[in-house]
């Protein structure tokens, strides 16, 4: 039998004035409201604990007008898991809401896809739209932790640990990974920001974020292959995840994405 884990959905940022335009490629109902959160995931069991994305800290929430609940470690600390002491941390990709704060997680080894270093140090770069969701800071903090021995590169699918996949898909970023947790409802999927919301995957019109249209339309196939179910795939950005899945007791904003969704 393989290890299965406890899967947790920690919002710690929003953006409650993102119209629906912001959030579809082709147009829907571009004025609607169409709220956006920001999530970083925990996997959880007695052997390991594992994070998915560092999320960003307070300069940069403020730099781009996005209201932090509360520090990503501190929605951490709300399940119980000490950033200081996180051996091991899953970077889906680096965009500045994902990587921003590697700094606080001194003893993790950061799990990042080759493809993904070489979108943020290369002449993808040379391009305002596709550097924009980048911090200059972030990358180069994640050049420094090469540097140091601290970055563990994944060239495609990679097994992190039992039970625990990654996969690139291509598509919003050179080098998004997602990743595949077996729990005990089956296969998981922690698609980050291979879908904002269920409604692109849903409805196949992406989020206006794209380096590669072709790549994300695959990615949402390879996202409904790896998942035992439409359940099973965890959106980066939509506050439906919040709704739909059973709340952790005593932390705000925390949701088991291992239980079967609420009726
Ligand atoms: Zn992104
Ligand atoms: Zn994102």
């Amino acid at each position: 039998m393989t290890d299965t884990y406890e899967v947790f959905a920690l919002r710690y940022a929003t953006n409650p004035a993102r119209r629906a335009g912001e959030n579809f490629l082709f147009p829907d109902d571009h004025a609607a409201p169409m709220p956006i959160d920001y999530y970083v995931w925990a996997i959880r069991n007695a052997a390991r604990t594992i994070v998915v994305d560092t999320g960003f800290g307070p300069a940069a929430g403020e730099r781009r007008g996005r209201a932090l609940l509360r520090h990503p470690t501190e929605a951490l600390r709300q399940i119980g898991i000490d950033a200081a002491t996180v051996s091991d941390v899953v970077l889906t990709h680096l965009h500045y809401d994902h990587a921003g704060c590697m700094a606080d997680f001194p003893a993790a080894t950061f799990h990042l896809q080759d493809a993904e270093m070489a979108f943020a140090t290369g002449r993808c770069m040379c391009h305002r739209v596709l550097r924009f969701p980048m911090e200059l800071d972030d990358v180069l903090t994640g050049v420094r932790m090469v540097y140091a021995g601290r970055v563990r590169f994944h060239d495609g699918t990679a097994t992190l640990a039992p039970g625990i996949t990654l996969h690139r898909v291509g598509g919003h970023t050179g080098g998004l990974q997602v990743v595949r947790v077996a729990t005990a409802r089956g296969a998981v999927v922690l698609a980050s920001d291979a879908t904002h919301f269920w409604a692109n995957l849903r409805t196949g019109n992406p989020f206006p974020l794209v380096a590669d249209i072709a790549g994300m339309l695959e990615g949402y196939r390879i996202c409904g292959e790896l998942a035992d179910g439409p359940d099973h795939i965890i959106p980066g950005h939509d506050p439906l995840v919040l709704q739909r899945f059973p709340p952790v007791a005593g932390a705000a904003d925390a949701v088991r994405l291992d239980l079967p969704p609420l009726a």
